[in-house]
């Protein structure tokens, strides 16, 4: 579902990614865990072409990101187009980022109905199933601001999903929560896991990457420096920078 192929990265004189490699099957879950400024959200960013790359490349579903094919040549994408290829990419960030004057159905059906140009009563039954399955069925007509930092968050999930995307996209979206809400949020992306939908989730919670995660990556100064099994890498990581790393955060 997702190929990227020696990706990089520059701020300026910063080298942020240093030739990333990864590959994610359709289905698969995978997390990126490492240091603070190591690269995770900007190669997460990379994949939605919110940034885009200095060089090597990223496949979606087959599609190169930011680019299109005629005949043997590939062509830079415009806006509208980058736009389109976006659909198709759900990214939940560590703040909700909802649109604060719309009710949480509004939110949900307002890029179905713009974007996708769905008929309303469409989105709107597929907005209140995708509610019901992120356990705010009763929160359809209220505000962002009337929620906990939670249930905002399972708003922002729910919201994603509802563009029908093929791939999920996190930038740990726990981090900025308080403690006793963070669970309810990950029981929402493990159902999504085991639903069968296609995620990279950047995060600090090893107890979700070792259960949910089919595999893990480290990441390090710009680079993928470990990847493999979630189990193994956690529990018994082979690089040095790994181990250091684990046993910091533990
Ligand atoms: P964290 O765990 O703190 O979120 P990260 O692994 O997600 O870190 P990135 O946000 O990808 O790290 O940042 C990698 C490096 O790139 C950092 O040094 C950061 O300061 C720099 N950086 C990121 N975005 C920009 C930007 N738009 N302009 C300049 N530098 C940037
Ligand atoms: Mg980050």
């Amino acid at each position: 579902m997702v190929r990227a192929e020696k990706v990089r990265k520059h701020f300026g004189p910063l080298e942020v990614l240093k030739g990333v490699d990864l590959e994610v099957e359709r289905g698969e879950v995978v997390c990126l865990i490492g240091p603070s400024g190591s690269g995770k959200s900007t190669f997460l960013r990379c994949i939605n072409h919110l940034e885009t790359v200095d060089g090597g490349r990223i496949w979606v579903d087959g599609q190169v990101v930011g680019y299109q094919r005629r005949g043997r040549k590939l062509l830079e994408l415009g806006d509208r187009e980058i736009c389109r290829q976006r659909t198709e990419i759900g990214m939940v960030f560590q703040h909700f980022n909802l649109f604060p004057h719309m009710t949480v159905l509004q939110n949900l059906i307002e890029a179905p109905l713009r974007a996708l140009r769905e008929p309303r009563d469409e989105a709107t039954a597929r907005a209140l199933a995708l509610l019901e399955q992120v356990g705010l069925a009763d929160k359809a007509g209220a505000y962002p601001r009337h929620l906990s930092g939670g249930q905002q968050q399972r708003v922002a999930i729910a919201r994603a999903l509802c563009m029908r995307p093929k791939l999920m996209l996190f930038d740990e979206p726990t981090s900025a929560l308080d403690p006793e809400l963070v669970g309810d949020v990950l029981t929402v992306m493990r159902e999504l896991a085991e639903s069968g939908m296609t995620m990279i989730v950047v995060t600090h919670e090893m107890g979700f990457a070792r259960e949910v995660a089919d595999r893990v990556v480290f990441f390090d100064a710009g680079q993928a420096v470990e990847v493999g099994p979630a189990q193994q890498v956690i529990t018994d990581p082979r690089h040095a920078r790994t181990k250091a790393f684990l046993a910091a955060v533990r």
